[in-house]
């Protein structure tokens, strides 16, 4: 644990896991480089550029079919070190000048040490800390990859006599959870509600608010969104919390700023959260979206250019993005349509 958290939670614990989780992980993402080969965790834009290329793709379909609007703004939330803008902004380039030409990039980032690498990946880039502060005078397209997992969660606990929420304390034998405080049972579907002693359902609050705010935003100023990341579809029962280190799992109350820490996303929840405001679409797992809006013909076209090992690379990077093991199955992908926006490619066509 941060020698900084570990201060706070003497100084004010026991305190919510979401409280902890969001200094964490703010610690974290300041001080550490947390991506690739060397990092923490490797991200489906770090896999490979085809990734980022076929997002701009889905994108730029989306603005042509919409009418092709001027301006448009064009944002990333929690945008790591800026390789899927960077490689969505080729595509677009090339597959649609004109969307090139009418876009603005925003980046929704709150480290100062991530912003100072985004700004070498694309320096025409302009920051905001959160998503209040985008310009509201133009549609909008969004994508955030693997950053809803990042936001502070909130875990209530059945113990014997009832549900309570957790929270971290400190001990002298080290971190442990603290379960003294009632939940508050608004907060748990009805089916959880007699799930036995030690039964541990999530809630993400603030990922939900942030499916509210982009699905509000695109109802009023037209234009969409991906959501990409890895989870389920709820409701259901069960700890996901997990931190990784050097590429490995760890203790995540041990960890705490100094471990990537995250938790699965449960999809159903974010979906109802913007479908109060927008149409919604999936979630569609990653490996199927990926190869329906074009992964195995980008990898095709790549290999032609390649040498022999570059094409063994290139074939490695569309399985571990698409194959049901890797992360095909597990990541979900979300989308968020304004209204008069069209279907958008990648999801099945009966759902909306
Ligand atoms: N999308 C990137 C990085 C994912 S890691 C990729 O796929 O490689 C999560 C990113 O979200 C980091 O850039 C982190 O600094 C940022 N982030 C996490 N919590 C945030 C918050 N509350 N507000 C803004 N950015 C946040």
């Amino acid at each position: 644990m941060s020698p900084e958290i570990a201060d706070l939670l003497r100084r004010e614990g026991p305190l919510p896991l979401a409280r902890v989780m969001a200094i964490a992980a703010d610690h974290y993402y300041a001080t550490r480089e947390p991506f690739g080969v060397a990092g923490d965790f490797v991200t489906a834009p770090e896999i490979s550029q085809m990734f980022g290329e076929l997002i701009g793709l889905w994108l730029a379909d989306m603005w042509l079919r919409a009418g092709s609007p001027a301006p448009v703004i064009l944002a990333e939330a929690g945008p790591g070190r800026g390789t899927l803008m960077a490689d969505a902004l080729r595509a677009i380039g090339r597959a649609a000048p004109a969307l090139r030409a009418a876009l603005s990039v925003h980046f929704i980032e709150k480290s100062p040490r991530l912003r100072t690498l985004q700004a070498k990946a694309v320096p025409e880039a302009a920051w905001h800390d959160d998503l209040s502060t985008l310009p509201t005078d133009a549609p909008l397209l969004l994508v955030a990859n693997e950053f809803l997992d990042a936001l502070p969660l909130t875990q209530f606990e059945r113990v014997e006599d009832g549900w309570v929420m957790r929270r971290v304390e400190l001990t002298s034998r080290g971190p442990r959870w603290d379960r003294s405080v009632g939940a508050n049972l608004a907060f748990l579907p009805a089916e959880i509600r007699d799930s036995p002693p030690g039964s541990v359902h999530e809630r993400n609050f603030g990922a939900e608010q942030v499916a509210a705010a982009v699905a509000r935003r695109l109802a009023a100023q037209g234009g969409a969104a991906l959501f990409i990341d890895y989870g389920y579809s709820g409701p259901a029962t069960g700890d996901t919390l997990q931190a990784l280190k050097g590429g490995r799992f760890a203790d995540a109350l041990e960890t705490l700023g100094e471990a990537d820490i995250s938790a699965h996303v449960d999809f159903a929840a974010i979906a109802r959260a913007a479908a109060a405001h927008a149409r919604v679409f999936g979630p569609q797992p990653q490996g199927p979206f990926l190869q329906a809006i074009g992964l195995d013909d980008r990898a095709e076209a790549l290999k032609r250019l390649a040498s022999l090992e570059r094409r063994a690379e290139i074939e490695a990077a569309r399985v571990r993005l698409c194959a049901a093991g890797a992360m095909g199955r597990l990541f979900q992908v979300l989308g968020i349509v304004g209204r008069d926006w069209p279907v958008p490619a990648g999801f099945p066509t009966l759902q909306a």
